[in-house]
């Protein structure tokens, strides 16, 4: 597949207490990875505007997420929640993070690629439409996935979520718009403690598959070629995304699924694979977790190039 790589350079600007598990070092690990390959096309990220953030925040949450941002003194932060802090620049690295995926969206309906990965921080899955948690400010990929249906006019997208956590925030959208399906592959009992098999959305729109701790490859692919994979086909969305963390890493210190590059390799080919049969080749990744950084590095490098070779 023709593949982009949408850099958010201003992920550097969000800083974090030292010992955070979310920092600057993850995004500079996946950089590096990813500048090694060859095939991908690289663009840098711009801000997204408020408009399109609005889709999916509520007005009040983004003024109290950017007045936080604004009352951070140098080199302080302002907690959001026990593990959600800002500092003065985050509201610009998040607010780019946001344009990463509307970028992608908007360069792939031009015609320009048929794939692209955001390379961006602060994560997004876990934020919903008023609360920050887990890291996430701006759901970035519900954003994206809202642009896609207000502004280009699609039917029906699917958001689909590898990372070891569960995307509550993202699923919050599938609940209330029966245009998106969301469909989660996660580790059960984990943070943020949703994402049960019961929780089925509207008309079923919404897909879980929580995985016990030491899940290995073989059962992850089973699991996703048994339950995912005919729900997507059954849903026929027209622009397929993916909340791509790679926290599922059996090196990753946040989750205890045992997952190997080569199988974040085959979950790309697998969604190329489906964005070809029903959505054009219209694919957009964005990155979540992963926070062994040399993990993180060689299973995004892995993804991305198994989209290219697709
Ligand atoms: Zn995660």
């Amino acid at each position: 597949m023709r593949t982009l790589v949408i850099d958010n350079p201003a992920s550097r600007m969000h800083r974090v207490p030292p010992g955070h598990p979310e920092h600057e070092g993850r995004y500079l690990a996946a950089r590096d990875a990813l500048t090694a390959l060859t095939g991908p096309v690289w663009h840098e990220a711009r801000p997204a505007e408020t408009a399109s953030v609005e889709r999916f925040h509520t007005a009040d949450y983004i003024e109290r997420i950017r007045d936080a941002c604004d009352t951070a003194a140098a080199d302080e932060w302002v907690s959001l929640d026990l593990d959600t802090k800002v500092c003065r620049d985050t509201w610009r690295a998040a607010l780019a993070t946001a344009g990463a995926s509307i970028d992608a969206v908007d360069r792939i309906m031009a015609g320009e690629a048929d794939a692209a990965f955001c390379l961006a921080r602060p994560p997004g899955h876990h934020a919903e439409p008023d609360r920050a948690m887990g890291f996430c400010l701006l759901n970035s990929i519900a954003i994206a996935a809202l642009h896609a249906l207000e502004v280009h006019g699609l039917a029906r997208v699917a958001i689909v979520d590898i990372d070891v956590h569960h995307g509550n925030g993202s699923q919050c959208l599938a609940e209330l718009d029966t245009r998106v399906m969301f469909a989660s592959l996660h580790q059960s009992p984990l943070y943020p403690g949703t994402g049960s098999a019961d929780e089925t959305g509207l008309n079923g729109n919404v897909v879980n598959v929580p995985l016990m701790a030491g899940t290995q490859g073989p059962a992850w692919r089973d699991a996703f070629t048994r339950q995912v994979r005919p729900a997507l086909a059954a849903f026929r969305p027209e622009f397929i995304f993916v909340s791509a963390g790679f926290d599922a890493h059996e090196r990753d210190p946040a989750g205890g699924l045992a997952l190997l590059e080569a199988d974040f390799a085959w979950a790309a080919s697998q969604l190329a694979g489906l964005a070809a049969e029903f959505a054009s080749s219209r694919l957009v990744s964005v990155l979540e977790g992963g926070y062994d950084c040399p993990a993180l590095g060689r299973s995004a490098a892995a993804f991305v190039q198994a989209l290219v070779e697709a």
